[in-house]
């Protein structure tokens, strides 16, 4: 069978992988000039399948009311002239009510732990380098209101089996060093030993030279515009050709792996698809001295930001605005980045040559990722993977290349169609 991936992030080009290994013919289609140019570009870097939580629970309303008049809140709902963010934000609302909560976090963590245990497995198999660290993730509190909270979460993950270990300030210190100036600030803190971090970028390169070796077809600079059916199925994509000539391509089925961009092609057949992007902001630095900065992945919970060693650069990443597709970079919200992360590892880094990023995570209102068929029988999605793309993304790809195939995919979840 010929299946035609659209996007080549870490779900398309993870997708594009698993088909292949089931000996189906692939082409990728992509509109930027290689492989996870997009979202998949500069992310936070973590795997973080122990805190793999929604944003909707029933607290969520009345913080993201009050965030709203906070220009650096965690979580920014810029409210704009736009049905998709009202209809997005209403649905929103209803995976905040008490009984969406506990489903949600389940399929989650059973998607993240399936793609972690694949992750691992490619890594070796595979042979793939990425700056990937097995050193798990530290989540940090100034609050102790927060800290207590947390701890609570951390219980209902330890009922899913995932190790989330509550720790003292003394504890935190002893697994990362590098926080030693935080000490009269920080209460405490969780540690998940079987987390991980890397980078998602290195990795979907590899994975794609693999995937051309292996025979799949890449087009780069083909802009997908449409998808035409006939006969109740997908028959051809159109697409803009790198030389800006019209062109189409035919398949027997078709992914659509295009993050945020995924509704606009999706819904002109009548196919369902409540992704709308959350802007997130990411900094990079070199690092100048090796010992004072971190090496294990870190969560500030007060800032909602993740900090990742990538080889000889920390990346930092946090921020969520729903405001529409733009990726402007407002630079208080690049400042405060820096700032935080001079005050957190002082002398540690190289800020005068940071680089900064947006990416816009394709967001569904639970944040489950949607996943299998549609209606139109051979048209499937693989798109909606919001803040955890990567922690979920080698999983997904799998998943949905076994159900294309006729097998039934692993991890306990709520696929399309099935
Ligand atoms: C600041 C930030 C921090 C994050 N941190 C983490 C983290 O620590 N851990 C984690 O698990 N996740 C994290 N994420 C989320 C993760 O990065 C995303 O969920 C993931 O990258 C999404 O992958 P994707 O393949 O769906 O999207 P993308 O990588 O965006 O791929 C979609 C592809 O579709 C292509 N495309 C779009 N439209 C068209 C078209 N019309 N024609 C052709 N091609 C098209 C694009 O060029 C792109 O290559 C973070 C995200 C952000 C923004």
């Amino acid at each position: 069978m010929k299946v035609a991936v659209l996007g080549s992030g870490i779900i398309g080009v993870s997708t594009a992988w698993w088909l292949r290994q089931h000996g189906h013919e692939v082409l990728v289609l992509d509109q930027r000039g290689g492989p996870a140019q997009e979202t998949s570009f500069a992310n936070g870097g973590q795997i973080s399948v122990s805190y793999a939580e929604p944003w909707a629970n029933p607290q969520a309303p009345l913080k993201l009311l009050r965030w709203m008049f906070q220009d650096d809140a965690p979580l920014l709902f810029r409210p704009q002239l736009d049905l998709r963010q009202w209809l997005w934000g209403l649905a929103f609302l209803r995976e905040c009510l008490p009984g969406r909560l506990a489903p949600n976090i389940r399929a989650m963590v059973a998607l993240a732990e399936y793609s972690r245990t694949t992750l691992r497995s490619m890594r070796t198999d595979l042979d793939l380098s990425y700056h990937h660290l097995s050193r798990g993730i530290l989540n940090f509190y100034r609050d102790p209101h927060e800290f207590d909270q947390a701890q609570r979460a951390a219980g209902v993950m330890r009922d899913l089996g995932v190790e989330r270990r509550v720790i003292s300030a003394d504890e935190v210190l002893a697994i990362e060093p590098a926080l030693a100036s935080q000490r009269a600030n920080i209460v405490g803190g969780d540690f998940t030993p079987d987390d991980e971090s890397g980078d998602v970028h290195a990795f979907t390169l590899a994975l794609a030279e693999r995937c051309t070796a292996a025979g799949v077809d890449f087009r780069f600079n083909t802009k997908v515009t449409r998808l035409v059916s006939a006969a109740g199925r997908v028959a051809h994509a159109e697409a803009v050709a790198p030389d800006g000539a019209f062109e189409t391509h035919g398949a027997d089925a078709f992914v659509v792996a295009l993050a945020s961009h995924s509704p606009a092609l999706v819904r002109p057949l009548g196919v369902p698809c409540n992704v709308y992007p959350a802007k997130g902001y990411s900094a990079t630095f070199p690092v100048l001295d090796d010992r004072l900065a971190p090496v294990v992945s870190l969560t500030d919970s007060s800032h909602k930001v993740v900090f990742s060693r990538l080889g000889d650069r920390l990346r930092m990443a946090g921020t969520a605005e729903l405001s529409g597709y733009s990726r402007a970079l407002n630079p208080v919200r690049c400042q405060a980045l820096t700032a935080l992360a001079t005050e957190l590892f002082p002398g540690a880094l190289d800020v005068s040559r940071v680089s900064y990023w947006s990416g816009l995570r394709p967001s569904t209102p639970s944040n489950v990722p949607l996943i299998g068929r549609t209606r139109v029988p051979n048209l499937y999605l693989n798109t909606g993977h919001g803040t955890l793309g990567w922690t979920m993304g080698v999983g997904s790809g799998r998943a949905l290349a076994d159900i294309i195939h006729g097998s039934r995919p692993e991890p306990e979840f709520p696929f399309l169609g099935l």
